[in-house]
């Protein structure tokens, strides 16, 4: 086995605009460029993954905490960037070479499984798919109608022979929008095969969209009592006075793991942490928004944003809220701004107002990826 599958995420996704480069922007719940290197891993066909990263993004790359590929600095272009990786496995006695475009996190294995098949027989092979559109083709002063079924969109990953592949990129000083470009331009045979359809590349923050979005409401509501400890959104607040309840009495972890559980049409928390039993008496609620993160994330399910109203007389939440949002993004395995607090009082009036009880509402929305 000598392969090679390197994930090009050097670029600087100008057109991504946003704050996140784009190969670190969350999808499905794990990075763009995580989906690449843990599909080329699960392949168990490549003895070297190489991830080639813009180096404005060493910070980013640091956060992933990447295992399973070797990270090198890219290059100012394209060809740069593969020509980069290419040079540093020159002495691996690598036979096939992969190039893939981090962007396109969405291939199948069955795709590598096809390319290397066909490698066997070709220098360079690469996925296409038809277009949907119909294509009109300009050149200088005229217009060509081009027929579609001729007309191939190329994807990642493309597929070559290290030793043709490398020789080309070499000697390519411009710029080129993939590998097999350079095998084109110098009339070589390309075997195309047929891409994936859900392989598209994601280009604008929009791509990441998915039309499946739930919303969850949740509710909930504690005495408050003499000597007993007051946990709000997992954080142990200093109080003369506590929550009383069958758990840690958290109004805010409870209300959160409703929403959750609405969200995702998963029942309610006395369905599933039941007060009747004894495995969750006192139990700190954190540990059963924990397991609902889990079982969440099992149905493919992943939090989009929660927003929170405590509402209280005492304590005033203003100090606390930074502490309870950074507690509430660890335990869901969220970013702090996806979460919001909004701190409420009944103006001294009803149960609320007189400091015997503290309630909480909820409402969170997930994006179900379930494909
Ligand atoms: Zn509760």
């Amino acid at each position: 086995m000598n392969n090679c599958f390197i994930i090009l995420a050097a670029g600087d996704s100008r057109r991504f605009n946003s704050k996140t480069p784009k190969p670190y922007y969350l999808y499905k719940g794990k990075s763009l460029i995580k989906h690449s290197i843990d599909k080329a891993k699960n392949f168990k066909k490549f003895n070297k993954i190489i991830l080639v990263i813009n180096k404005k993004h060493k910070k980013n790359i640091k956060n992933l905490n990447i295992k399973n590929a070797t990270i090198i600095i890219g290059g100012k272009t394209r060809a740069e960037s593969s020509l980069k990786a290419l040079n540093f496995i020159k002495e691996k006695k690598i036979k096939n070479v992969f190039v893939h475009d981090a962007a396109r996190p969405n291939f199948s294995i069955k795709l590598l499984k096809k390319l290397l098949s066909n490698l066997k027989k070709n220098k360079a092979v690469v996925p296409f798919i038809n277009s949907p559109d119909s294509i009109k083709y300009k050149y200088r002063k005229n217009t060509y109608n081009l027929l579609r079924e001729n007309a191939l969109l190329t994807q990642t990953p493309q597929a070559f022979r290290y030793k043709d592949l490398y020789s080309l990129v070499k000697k390519q000083k411009g710029k080129i929008q993939d590998e097999s470009t350079l095998f084109i331009q110098k009339d070589l045979k390309v075997k195309f095969i047929r891409g994936e359809s859900s392989n598209y590349k994601i280009t604008y923050q929009n791509d990441m969209e998915t039309k499946k979005i739930n919303y969850g409401i949740g509710f909930d509501v504690h005495r408050l009592v003499k000597n007993k400890k007051l946990f709000l959104g997992g954080l142990k607040i200093k109080s003369k006075i506590g929550t009383l309840g069958h758990s840690d009495g958290d109004p805010v972890l409870h209300a959160i793991i409703d929403a959750l559980l609405g969200a995702c049409k998963m029942g309610d928390i006395g369905e599933k942490f039941s007060d009747k039993n004894k495995k969750f008496k006192n139990i700190r609620s954190t540990i059963l928004l924990k397991q609902v993160i889990d079982e969440i994330k099992k149905k493919k399910f992943y939090i989009n944003n929660i927003d929170i109203n405590i509402i209280t007389q005492k304590p005033k939440l203003k100090k606390f809220k930074k502490k309870i949002i950074k507690i509430i993004s660890e335990l869901c395995n969220i970013s702090t701004d996806q979460i919001n607090i909004k701190g409420k009082t009944t103006e001294k009036l009803g149960l609320i107002g007189k400091e015997k009880a503290i309630a909480c509402e909820v409402i969170t929305s997930v994006f179900n990826y379930n494909e």
